[in-house]
Protein backbone atom coordinates (compact mmCIF):
# COMPACT_ATOMS: atom_id res chain seq x y z
CA UNK A 1 0.00 0.00 0.00
CA UNK A 2 1.34 3.39 -0.91
CA UNK A 3 2.19 5.87 2.53
CA UNK A 4 -0.48 7.22 4.16
CA UNK A 5 -0.57 11.28 4.24
CA UNK A 6 -1.11 12.83 7.64
CA UNK A 7 -0.95 16.60 8.16
CA UNK A 8 -1.48 18.19 11.36
CA UNK A 9 -3.74 21.56 11.18
CA UNK A 10 -2.75 24.22 13.58
CA UNK A 11 -5.41 26.82 13.28
CA UNK A 12 -5.30 29.98 15.08
CA UNK A 13 -2.63 28.19 17.96
CA UNK A 14 0.55 28.39 19.45
CA UNK A 15 2.95 31.42 19.29
CA UNK A 16 6.63 30.86 17.76
CA UNK A 17 8.22 29.52 20.80
CA UNK A 18 5.40 27.39 21.44
CA UNK A 19 5.57 25.93 17.76
CA UNK A 20 9.31 25.59 17.40
CA UNK A 21 9.18 23.43 21.19
CA UNK A 22 6.13 21.46 19.28
CA UNK A 23 7.31 20.79 16.22
CA UNK A 24 10.90 19.77 17.31
CA UNK A 25 9.18 17.35 19.83
CA UNK A 26 7.33 15.79 16.89
CA UNK A 27 10.57 15.35 15.17
CA UNK A 28 12.51 14.12 18.30
CA UNK A 29 9.94 11.61 18.57
CA UNK A 30 9.57 10.48 14.55
CA UNK A 31 13.59 10.76 14.21
CA UNK A 32 15.06 13.07 11.09
CA UNK A 33 14.47 10.05 8.76
CA UNK A 34 10.93 9.15 9.76
CA UNK A 35 9.44 7.77 6.22
CA UNK A 36 7.10 5.68 6.84
CA UNK A 37 4.26 8.00 6.30
CA UNK A 38 4.48 11.75 4.54
CA UNK A 39 3.99 14.02 6.96
CA UNK A 40 3.17 17.84 7.12
CA UNK A 41 2.57 20.33 9.29
CA UNK A 42 0.33 23.47 9.02
CA UNK A 43 1.20 26.16 11.83
CA UNK A 44 -0.54 29.79 11.75
CA UNK A 45 1.48 32.30 9.33
CA UNK A 46 3.19 33.48 12.50
CA UNK A 47 4.99 30.47 13.04
CA UNK A 48 5.63 29.36 9.38
CA UNK A 49 9.45 30.29 9.53
CA UNK A 50 9.78 29.00 13.49
CA UNK A 51 8.56 25.53 12.30
CA UNK A 52 10.51 25.30 8.99
CA UNK A 53 13.67 25.99 10.61
CA UNK A 54 12.82 23.00 12.54
CA UNK A 55 12.08 20.79 9.95
CA UNK A 56 13.94 21.63 6.47
CA UNK A 57 16.63 18.84 6.71
CA UNK A 58 13.87 16.25 7.62
CA UNK A 59 11.18 14.57 5.78
CA UNK A 60 8.36 16.33 7.17
CA UNK A 61 6.66 18.69 4.69
CA UNK A 62 4.92 22.45 5.71
CA UNK A 63 2.20 24.61 4.40
CA UNK A 64 -0.59 27.50 5.36
CA UNK A 65 -3.47 27.74 6.49
CA UNK A 66 -5.49 29.87 3.35
CA UNK A 67 -3.97 31.80 1.11
CA UNK A 68 -5.22 34.89 -1.12
CA UNK A 69 -6.70 33.98 -4.71
CA UNK A 70 -4.31 37.37 -5.55
CA UNK A 71 -1.32 36.96 -6.79
CA UNK A 72 0.07 40.52 -5.24
CA UNK A 73 -0.89 43.97 -4.34
CA UNK A 74 -3.57 46.14 -2.51
CA UNK A 75 -5.66 43.44 -0.29
CA UNK A 76 -4.74 44.50 2.89
CA UNK A 77 -4.22 41.49 5.42
CA UNK A 78 -3.96 38.89 2.32
CA UNK A 79 -1.08 36.39 1.83
CA UNK A 80 -0.04 35.28 -1.44
CA UNK A 81 1.57 31.88 -3.10
CA UNK A 82 4.74 33.45 -3.88
CA UNK A 83 5.41 35.05 -0.02
CA UNK A 84 3.89 31.21 0.82
CA UNK A 85 6.57 29.82 -0.94
CA UNK A 86 9.21 32.19 -0.07
CA UNK A 87 8.83 31.25 3.44
CA UNK A 88 8.99 27.14 2.26
CA UNK A 89 5.60 25.93 1.96
CA UNK A 90 4.98 23.24 -0.31
CA UNK A 91 1.02 23.11 0.82
CA UNK A 92 -2.08 25.25 1.28
CA UNK A 93 -5.20 24.08 2.78
CA UNK A 94 -8.24 25.49 0.58
CA UNK A 95 -11.80 25.59 1.73
CA UNK A 96 -11.19 24.45 5.71
CA UNK A 97 -15.25 24.52 6.84
CA UNK A 98 -14.36 26.91 9.36
CA UNK A 99 -13.30 29.47 6.51
CA UNK A 100 -16.42 28.52 4.79
CA UNK A 101 -18.90 28.55 7.61
CA UNK A 102 -17.12 30.82 9.84
CA UNK A 103 -15.36 33.26 7.76
CA UNK A 104 -18.14 33.12 4.99
CA UNK A 105 -16.06 32.21 2.15
CA UNK A 106 -17.53 31.20 -1.08
CA UNK A 107 -17.62 28.48 -3.86
CA UNK A 108 -15.83 31.41 -6.01
CA UNK A 109 -13.59 32.53 -3.61
CA UNK A 110 -12.26 28.90 -2.63
CA UNK A 111 -12.63 28.18 -6.66
CA UNK A 112 -9.93 31.03 -7.06
CA UNK A 113 -7.76 30.17 -4.13
CA UNK A 114 -7.59 26.77 -5.36
CA UNK A 115 -6.62 27.60 -9.21
CA UNK A 116 -4.34 30.17 -7.98
CA UNK A 117 -2.35 28.27 -5.54
CA UNK A 118 -2.02 25.28 -8.39
CA UNK A 119 -0.91 27.81 -10.90
CA UNK A 120 2.09 29.06 -8.83
CA UNK A 121 3.28 25.23 -7.76
CA UNK A 122 1.70 24.96 -4.21
CA UNK A 123 0.06 21.53 -3.50
CA UNK A 124 -3.59 21.81 -2.70
CA UNK A 125 -5.36 20.43 0.60
CA UNK A 126 -9.08 20.68 -0.98
CA UNK A 127 -11.76 20.49 2.29
CA UNK A 128 -14.87 19.18 1.32
CA UNK A 129 -17.83 17.69 4.08
CA UNK A 130 -21.40 18.06 4.61
CA UNK A 131 -22.92 19.83 7.60
CA UNK A 132 -25.00 18.37 10.64
CA UNK A 133 -28.25 19.34 9.19
CA UNK A 134 -27.34 18.43 5.43
CA UNK A 135 -26.53 14.77 7.02
CA UNK A 136 -29.48 14.51 8.28
CA UNK A 137 -31.45 15.58 5.09
CA UNK A 138 -29.04 12.40 3.48
CA UNK A 139 -27.72 15.34 1.37
CA UNK A 140 -23.96 14.68 1.64
CA UNK A 141 -23.06 13.42 -1.39
CA UNK A 142 -24.86 16.10 -3.39
CA UNK A 143 -23.32 18.83 -0.97
CA UNK A 144 -19.99 16.96 -1.54
CA UNK A 145 -20.28 16.99 -5.46
CA UNK A 146 -21.01 20.77 -5.79
CA UNK A 147 -17.67 21.40 -3.40
CA UNK A 148 -15.68 19.32 -5.50
CA UNK A 149 -17.14 20.41 -8.87
CA UNK A 150 -16.98 24.32 -8.11
CA UNK A 151 -13.81 24.18 -6.59
CA UNK A 152 -11.67 22.45 -9.58
CA UNK A 153 -13.94 24.26 -12.19
CA UNK A 154 -10.85 25.43 -14.74
CA UNK A 155 -8.04 23.20 -12.98
CA UNK A 156 -5.49 21.72 -15.64
CA UNK A 157 -5.01 18.12 -15.51
CA UNK A 158 -1.46 18.64 -14.90
CA UNK A 159 -2.21 19.86 -11.73
CA UNK A 160 -4.01 16.46 -10.31
CA UNK A 161 -1.39 15.01 -8.59
CA UNK A 162 -0.99 18.26 -6.74
CA UNK A 163 -4.20 18.40 -5.34
CA UNK A 164 -5.42 16.38 -2.19
CA UNK A 165 -9.00 16.24 -0.95
CA UNK A 166 -9.85 16.50 2.62
CA UNK A 167 -13.14 14.92 3.38
CA UNK A 168 -13.70 16.58 6.58
CA UNK A 169 -17.73 16.13 7.68
CA UNK A 170 -18.48 19.36 9.60
CA UNK A 171 -20.63 17.76 12.31
CA UNK A 172 -17.27 16.18 13.29
CA UNK A 173 -15.16 18.83 13.53
CA UNK A 174 -13.40 19.17 16.88
CA UNK A 175 -16.12 17.27 18.60
CA UNK A 176 -14.68 14.09 19.76
CA UNK A 177 -17.28 12.94 17.08
CA UNK A 178 -15.89 10.61 14.08
CA UNK A 179 -17.42 9.39 11.17
CA UNK A 180 -17.60 5.40 11.47
CA UNK A 181 -15.31 3.73 8.90
CA UNK A 182 -18.25 2.57 6.90
CA UNK A 183 -19.61 5.57 6.33
CA UNK A 184 -15.90 7.10 5.45
CA UNK A 185 -15.21 4.34 3.10
CA UNK A 186 -18.97 4.90 1.26
CA UNK A 187 -17.98 8.70 0.66
CA UNK A 188 -14.75 8.30 -0.02
CA UNK A 189 -15.47 5.83 -3.01
CA UNK A 190 -18.64 8.86 -4.21
CA UNK A 191 -15.74 11.50 -4.15
CA UNK A 192 -13.38 9.28 -6.28
CA UNK A 193 -16.31 8.76 -8.86
CA UNK A 194 -16.86 12.74 -8.92
CA UNK A 195 -13.20 13.23 -9.53
CA UNK A 196 -13.31 10.38 -12.06
CA UNK A 197 -16.79 12.09 -13.60
CA UNK A 198 -14.57 15.58 -13.59
CA UNK A 199 -11.45 14.05 -14.99
CA UNK A 200 -11.44 10.65 -16.49
CA UNK A 201 -8.96 8.29 -15.28
CA UNK A 202 -7.09 10.65 -13.69
CA UNK A 203 -8.81 11.51 -11.10
CA UNK A 204 -8.21 8.66 -9.76
CA UNK A 205 -4.27 9.51 -9.06
CA UNK A 206 -6.02 12.20 -6.48
CA UNK A 207 -5.31 11.37 -2.68
CA UNK A 208 -8.54 11.17 -0.10
CA UNK A 209 -8.00 12.11 3.44
CA UNK A 210 -9.84 12.20 6.18
CA UNK A 211 -10.68 14.63 8.76
CA UNK A 212 -12.92 14.95 11.73
CA UNK A 213 -11.76 14.09 15.38
CA UNK A 214 -8.88 11.78 14.61
CA UNK A 215 -7.33 10.22 17.87
CA UNK A 216 -4.55 7.99 18.66
CA UNK A 217 -7.54 5.66 19.64
CA UNK A 218 -9.30 5.98 15.79
CA UNK A 219 -6.42 6.13 13.45
CA UNK A 220 -6.44 2.42 13.11
CA UNK A 221 -9.91 1.58 12.28
CA UNK A 222 -10.35 5.29 10.32
CA UNK A 223 -7.71 4.66 7.69
CA UNK A 224 -6.65 1.01 7.44
CA UNK A 225 -8.44 0.88 3.98
CA UNK A 226 -7.52 1.63 0.46
CA UNK A 227 -9.94 3.97 0.21
CA UNK A 228 -8.47 6.42 2.79
CA UNK A 229 -5.01 8.04 1.96
CA UNK A 230 -4.71 9.73 4.99
CA UNK A 231 -5.60 12.14 7.61
CA UNK A 232 -6.25 15.98 8.13
CA UNK A 233 -5.75 16.28 12.14
CA UNK A 234 -6.83 19.16 14.30
CA UNK A 235 -6.92 18.99 17.79
CA UNK A 236 -4.66 16.12 18.72
CA UNK A 237 -2.06 17.73 16.35
CA UNK A 238 -1.60 20.17 19.26
CA UNK A 239 0.20 17.45 21.27
CA UNK A 240 3.26 15.53 19.93
CA UNK A 241 2.97 12.50 21.98
CA UNK A 242 -1.04 12.34 20.39
CA UNK A 243 0.17 13.57 16.65
CA UNK A 244 3.40 11.04 16.71
CA UNK A 245 1.15 8.37 18.04
CA UNK A 246 -1.18 8.93 15.06
CA UNK A 247 1.47 8.92 12.43
CA UNK A 248 2.97 5.35 13.83
CA UNK A 249 -0.10 3.59 13.93
CA UNK A 250 -1.13 5.02 10.58
CA UNK A 251 2.28 3.81 8.94
CA UNK A 252 2.53 0.21 10.27
C1 LIG B 1 -9.49 20.07 11.20
O1 LIG B 1 -9.32 21.16 11.70
O2 LIG B 1 -9.30 19.93 9.98
C2 LIG B 1 -9.89 18.95 12.05
C3 LIG B 1 -10.15 17.81 11.47
O3 LIG B 1 -9.97 19.18 13.40
P1 LIG B 1 -10.16 18.08 14.56
O4 LIG B 1 -9.18 16.97 14.29
O5 LIG B 1 -9.87 18.81 15.83
O6 LIG B 1 -11.57 17.58 14.48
Amino acid sequence: MPKKLIIGNWKMNLIREESKLLSSSILNILGDNYDKCEVVLIPPYTSIETVYNCIKDSNTGIGAQDVSSELFGAFTGEISVSMLKDLGCEWVIIGHSERRHIIGETYEDIRKKTNTALEGGLNVILCVGETEEQRDQDIQISVINKQLESALSGVNKNYLSNIVIAYEPVWAIGTGKNAEPEDIIVIHSEIKKILTGLFGNDGNNIRILYGGSVTPDNIVSIISNEFVDGALVGGASLKSDSFTKIIMLAGV
